[in-house]
């Protein structure tokens, strides 16, 4: 279990804000529980499993007791927990509309994993129980709090970063790509992921193309690969490619698999330069680069955690009663999207989407910012 070392309960636990963390697969258990260690605003109150020991163990290495740990049928019981102020759904994608609309029926505010839901259609109820129970809902964009994925957004939006120009963007293209080759795993069971690649791995594409930009697509055009005869791609798709035409003609390629070398980039043409994410996805060592005639400009920034900057977002916000920068809108946003790309694969056709007079209308404010480490 890599959680060394032991961390004690800040001091100054009552300005913090207290997670229970809801589900504690490899995702918490390797990258959410010890991001608290580097957290200023917040800090973990309450584990929520189906399975004991594992539990118990966190909750020991984590200063808390076997009293907070508690397994999914006590999830309620949270609702007389004062220091628990946020519930962080760490669950299998079908798993999250319920537990965010149970936390939101006790009061909690919720940080969700992505994808939000499992269709628009859900990831709205979502957003719609939590408005009417008047708790704050955040999507976890990771993605949306690094100082490299602003910089790329500043240079997208801005024309040029520093010295270095893109000029006016033309073109924009996003890989996500891994291996999956445990045919048992949730993630190849429609059922219980809501579809393959696309909502688990393509989604950061969809998400980043989105957030650089600042805007809305148009209209999609999309096709997938489903291998016959493989057994991990029995009920989902193995690769997906799509193309999404956002305002003023800018084009975009999202293009996403469970079937080859791990892979997650951010490439962007301008009529002046070009700018790359290569890593644009892990969670940490990504690297953005321009390249223009005068040659190739790389910002560095000082190391952080991703799922830190996360946590102390959510956080402030609850403690300002502000928005979130990445509400629960932002999630039905990239399900809009994704739900275009498997309908155009459906029906062999370019789906018109909606158009959207005011693209990010729903997030709160953001500043980027690094936590002192
Ligand atoms: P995981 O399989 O490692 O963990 C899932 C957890 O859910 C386990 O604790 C498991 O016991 C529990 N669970 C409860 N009911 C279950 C059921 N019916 N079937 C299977 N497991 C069940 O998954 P993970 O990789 O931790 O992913 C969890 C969520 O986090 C997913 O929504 C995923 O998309 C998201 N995720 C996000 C990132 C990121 O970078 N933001 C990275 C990985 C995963």
């Amino acid at each position: 279990m890599p959680l060394k070392p032991h961390i004690p309960k800040p001091e100054s636990e009552h300005k913090r804000v207290g997670y229970a963390i809801v589900g504690i697969g490899k995702l918490s258990a390797e990258e959410l529980i010890p991001a608290v260690r580097t957290s200023e605003h917040s800090y973990i109150a309450a584990l929520v499993t189906s399975e004991e020991n594992k539990g118990n163990a966190f909750a020991r290495a984590f200063d808390l007791t076997e009293n907070d740990v508690y397994n999914y049928e006590q999830f309620e019981e949270l609702a007389g927990r004062e220091d628990v102020e946020a519930v962080y759904i760490v669950l299998p994608n079908a798993l999250h509309r319920e537990y965010v609309e149970r936390a939101a029926r006790i009061g909690k505010h919720v940080l969700c994993e992505k994808p939000l839901g499992m269709n628009a259609e859900d990831a709205q109820a979502m957003v719609d129980a939590c408005k009417k129970a008047g708790v704050l809902l955040m999507t976890a964009y990771r993605c949306q709090y690094t100082p490299e994925h602003w910089a790329a957004r500043d240079a997208v939006q801005g024309g040029k970063l520093g010295q270095a120009r893109l000029g006016k963007i033309k073109l924009l293209d996003s890989m996500h790509v891994q291996v999956q080759d445990d045919p048992e795993a949730w993630r190849l069971k429609k059922d219980l992921a809501g579809g393959g690649p696309l909502p688990d791995v393509g989604i950061y594409s969809v998400n980043i193309l989105r957030f650089v930009l600042g805007q809305e697509p148009e209209w999609v055009f999309a096709a997938q690969h489903q291998p016959k005869g493989d057994p991990r791609f029995k009920e989902v798709e193995e690769s997906v490619s799509a193309m999404l035409g956002f305002p003023g003609g800018v084009i975009a390629n999202v293009l996403t698999s469970y079937g080859a070398m791990k892979t997650g980039t951010l490439r962007v043409l301008g009529e002046e330069g070009a700018l790359l994410m290569d890593p644009a996805f892990p969670y940490d060592g990504l690297k953005v680069k321009i390249t223009d005639d005068q040659g190739e400009f790389s910002p560095s920034f000082p190391e952080y955690d991703q799922f830190t900057l996360e946590f102390d977002h959510f956080a402030q916000c609850i403690r300002g009663g502000q928005q979130p920068w990445t509400p629960g809108e932002e999630g039905v946003a990239d399900h809009i999207v994704m739900d275009a790309i498997y309908e155009s694969i459906r029906s062999g056709k370019r789906v018109e989407l909606k158009p959207v007079r005011k693209p990010d209308a729903s997030r709160g404010e953001h500043k980027p910012q690094l936590p002192r480490k």
